[in-house]
C-alpha cells in the first residue's frame, strides 16, 4: 500500500517554492533527497540543509545528468518547470521548451528504469473554464495560440498526455496533479503571483496592484496543505494512473484579498485598479474564476486541507516584515 520509509526521492525543481517544502517534508519523516535545480527561479536559501539532502545545479533539459539522477532514485517527483503569468508571457519560448522537452526527458528517463514518477501540472489546464468548481474531467478553454500565456497551459497538457499514455502503453508508474494557486512563505514575488506581490506592495507602503476591476477570483491553498496532499499521493499505490486536483475551494475576490491584505498588514496603501488593456496587448489573459473539485484526491486519501485564508496572509505578511527589515 505505501511506498517503503526511507526512500530517496529526486525533486526536479526542488529549490522552489512547491519543492522545497515537500524536500523539507520528505527529510523530516526519514527519507532522503537529491534536488535538480537549475537556480532559474528558484534558490538555494529555500533549501534547509541536511544530511540526507543531496543539491545537484542542473537543468532538466540535461539528459545524461537526468539518466544517471533517475536511476539514482527510488522515486521521481518532477516540478521544475518555467512558471508564473509574468515570466510565461515575458519568455514563453523559454517556458515552452522548458516545459515540454525536460518534461519529456523525465519522463522517459522515469520509465527507463521503472521508476515511479509524480507529474505536476496546474490548474491553467482549465484555461478560462469558469463553470464552478472544476472536476479533473473539465472541459478545457483555451484562447489563441498567439496569445502568450497558453503557451503554458498548452505545454503542461502535453506533459499529461506524454505521462498518462507512457502509463497507459508502458505501464509507468505515473500520478498527476493539477496544483490550483498555492501559496505560502518562499514563494518568489517576481514572477507575478498575487499574494505575494499584493503582500510586498502592502508591506512597503505603495499602491497595490489589482488588475482590472478585481472582481475575478482565485482559491489559495497553503502549501503546506498540498505538500500533505503530494505524499498522500505518492504513498497510495491506488493513485497511480490518474490526475488530481490539488487546492482548496474557498472563493475570494482579488478585490477582496487586497482589502484583506492591506487590513492585515495594517497598511495605509490605496488599491490601484490597472485597466486589463496594456497587459493585453503583451500576451497576457485573465481568468475570471477557477475553483477546484477535489472529490477525488480527499475520496482515496482522506485529505483535508487546514490553513485557513487569513493564516496564510498573516505568515506572508510576516515574512515580508522580516525581508525588510533585513535591508
Ligand atoms: N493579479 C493582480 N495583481 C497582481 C498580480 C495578479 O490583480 O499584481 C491578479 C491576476 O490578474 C489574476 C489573479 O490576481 O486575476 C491571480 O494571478 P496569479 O498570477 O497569482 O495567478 P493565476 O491564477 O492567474 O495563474
Amino acid at each position: 500500500m505505501t511506498t517503503s520509509p526511507r526512500s530517496t526521492y529526486l525533486i526536479t525543481g526542488g529549490s522552489g517554492f512547491v519543492g522545497s517544502h515537500l524536500s523539507d517534508a520528505l527529510l523530516a519523516r526519514g527519507d532522503s533527497v537529491v534536488v535538480l535545480d537549475n537556480l532559474s527561479t528558484g534558490r538555494l536559501a529555500n533549501l534547509t540543509p541536511h544530511p540526507n539532502l543531496r543539491f545537484v545545479q542542473g537543468s532538466v533539459l540535461d539528459e545524461l545528468m537526468v539518466d544517471e539522477l533517475v536511476h539514482q532514485c527510488d522515486v521521481v517527483v518532477h516540478l521544475a518547470a518555467a512558471v508564473g503569468v509574468k515570466l510565461i508571457v515575458e519568455q514563453p519560448l523559454r517556458s515552452f521548451t522548458t516545459n515540454i522537452r525536460g518534461s519529456e526527458i523525465v519522463i522517459e528517463a522515469a520509465h527507463r528504469y521503472r521508476r515511479k514518477i509524480l507529474v505536476t501540472s496546474t490548474s491553467e489546464i482549465y484555461g478560462k473554464n469558469s463553470s464552478g468548481a472544476l472536476a479533473e474531467s473539465a472541459d478545457r478553454i483555451l484562447g489563441s495560440p498567439t496569445v502568450a500565456r497558453w503557451a503554458y497551459s498548452t505545454a503542461k497538457a502535453v506533459d499529461e498526455i506524454l505521462a498518462n499514455t507512457y502509463h497507459k502503453e508502458r505501464g509507468l508508474p505515473a500520478i498527476i496533479v493539477r496544483l490550483f494557486n498555492t501559496v505560502g512563505p518562499r514563494q518568489s514575488p517576481a514572477y507575478g503571483m498575487v499574494i505575494p506581490r499584493l503582500v510586498r506592495q502592502a508591506v512597503s507602503g505603495v499602491p497595490l496592484t489589482v488588475y482590472g476591476d478585481g472582481t475575478q477570483t482565485r482559491c489559495f491553498a497553503h502549501v503546506e496543505d498540498v505538500v500533505r496532499a503530494l505524499l498522500l499521493l505518492l504513498d497510495h499505490d491506488d493513485a497511480v494512473g490518474n490526475t488530481y486536483n490539488i487546492g482548496v475551494g474557498d472563493e475570494v475576490s482579488i478585490l477582496e484579498l487586497a482589502k484583506l491584505i492591506s487590513e492585515l498588514a495594517g497598511s495605509t496603501s490605496r488599491v490601484d485598479l490597472i485597466p486589463y488593456a496594456e497587459a493585453y496587448e503583451r500576451g497576457f489573459e485573465d481568468m475570471t474564476r477557477r475553483v477546484p473539485d477535489t472529490t477525488r484526491l480527499r475520496a482515496l486519501t482522506g485529505w483535508a486541507p487546514v490553513r485557513t485564508l487569513d493564516d496564510i496572509l498573516r505568515a506572508i505578511i510576516d515574512e515580508a516584515r522580516a525581508e525588510a527589515s533585513q535591508r
